[in-house]
């Protein structure tokens, strides 16, 4: 009898990394006609170093060499880049499917009636609030209407399937059964994701982020209707608060194993939520292109070793948690090797509590007077005081 070699689980070949990443973020542009309180990329200006046209259709082609089926394309606000459509349809004509981010602002029903005739292009809007009250105090005004509006095209239009994707915060924990019923108006899928302490969101998130027991409340809807709602994996820290496999996913932080950022100017992070120099893997134009960045930078090697437990290790949860989110521990200035900030063993609250040193990033392309310390939690209205400041539209 032949003895067979036992096929490794999903979760262990991902833990090494893959030829390849199953989830690439691509922020095009750090442009933005808004300027969200919480914004992962501290977005409003564009970089003058922004890859042009040919050298993003040279990724493309990159990408479609090393078969990455789709991108998840943002910003910033991609849609404010003129030849953004053009860079759609080239990466879909060359075998990438394009899911991209937007709040909205170019969906016009021209653009909805040509995204519904392609199937290879998913549109994901951004909304932080299920009334214009909750989503506008974090977005900015008018964001809600913009993001209503493009909802409204996008079905007039016949586009399937577009996703609503919220941030989960501690004003629209309560909305969750509200953004929903949004969702299923829209003939749109729900996609809710975790507020993490990156970029802008770090100014922000020790107001913002949901308390332990709206986490518990965030845990319990999750596992009512889960099924039918996506979350891009990122609540698996919550793992603990229930069964295991009650969440589905893939408990794992994929950073530079299966996850990572090209940003606007070709610089390679392990993710979309850790831009920071820690977290900087190399660059595409200077590294000899994003494959060889991928494969072979001795960030992504460390990344894809074997982790230490730390102080998790004595955790019963640790299985399912794995000490939670690398980025929220490293911008919240805990130990990268200890519990995460909203450990649900309540190890976080106590660690945060303590004198820390919370890393700033030096990627920061806010328009002049957004980021002055935290950020009030109010309408921002202040105009525009340089040029450069103005909205890129
Ligand atoms: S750092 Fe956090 S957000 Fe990034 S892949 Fe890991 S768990 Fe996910
Ligand atoms: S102690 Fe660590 S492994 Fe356990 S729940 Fe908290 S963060 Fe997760």
């Amino acid at each position: 009898m032949t003895s067979v070699a036992p096929v490794p689980r999903l979760v262990e070949q991902f833990e090494h990394g893959l030829d390849a990443p199953i989830c690439l973020t691509w922020e095009l542009t750090y442009a933005c006609n808004l300027a969200c309180v919480h914004c992962l990329s501290s977005s409003g200006k564009r970089d003058p170093r922004e890859l042009s046209t040919q050298q993003c259709k040279d990724i493309i082609d990159e990408l479609e060499r090393m078969q990455v089926f789709y991108v998840n394309i943002g910003g910033g606000e991609p849609t404010v880049r003129s030849d953004f459509w053009e860079l759609v349809d080239y990466a879909t004509a060359h075998h990438v499917g394009v899911k991209f981010s937007t709040n909205g602002v170019r969906i016009t029903p021209e653009v909805a009636t040509k995204l519904a005739a392609s199937d290879y292009v998913d549109v994901q809007i951004s909304l932080d609030g299920a009334t214009a009250e909750i989503n506008d105090a974090v977005r900015g005004p008018g964001s809600f209407a913009m993001a209503i509006r493009a909802l409204e095209n996008l079905k007039t239009a016949g586009f399937k399937d577009a996703k609503i994707s919220v941030v989960v915060t501690r004003h629209n924990v309560d909305q969750l059964d509200d953004f929903k019923a949004l969702a299923d108006q829209y003939g749109a899928t729900l996609r809710i994701t975790r507020l993490r302490p990156s970029g802008r969101g770090a100014d922000v998130w020790d107001e913002l982020h949901p308390t332990a027991t709206q986490q518990r409340q965030l845990y319990d809807w999750l596992v009512a209707h889960g099924e039918r709602v996506l979350t891009g994996d990122s609540f698996f820290h919550l793992s603990g608060l229930g069964e295991p496999g009650a969440l589905a996913g893939l408990n794992l932080c994929g950073a530079g194993r299966v996850v990572c950022l090209i940003d606007p100017v070709g610089d390679v992070y392990a993710c979309p939520f850790a831009i920071h120099d820690r977290f900087l893997a190399g660059n595409i134009l200077s590294d000899n292109g994003f494959q060889n960045v991928w494969q072979n930078a001795p960030l992504f090697r460390e990344l894809r070793e074997p982790q230490s437990a730390g102080a998790c290790g004595s955790c019963g949860h640790y299985d399912s948690c794995r000490g939670g989110c690398m980025a929220a521990k490293f911008f919240t200035g805990l130990p990268m090797d200890g519990p995460d900030p909203e450990c649900v063993q309540g190890y976080g609250e106590p660690a945060l509590a303590l004198e820390r040193d919370k890393p700033k990033s030096s990627v920061d392309h806010s328009r002049t007077g957004e980021r002055k310390g935290p950020v009030p939690l109010k309408l921002l209205t202040v105009p525009p005081k340089k040029f450069c400041n103005e909205s890129p539209i």
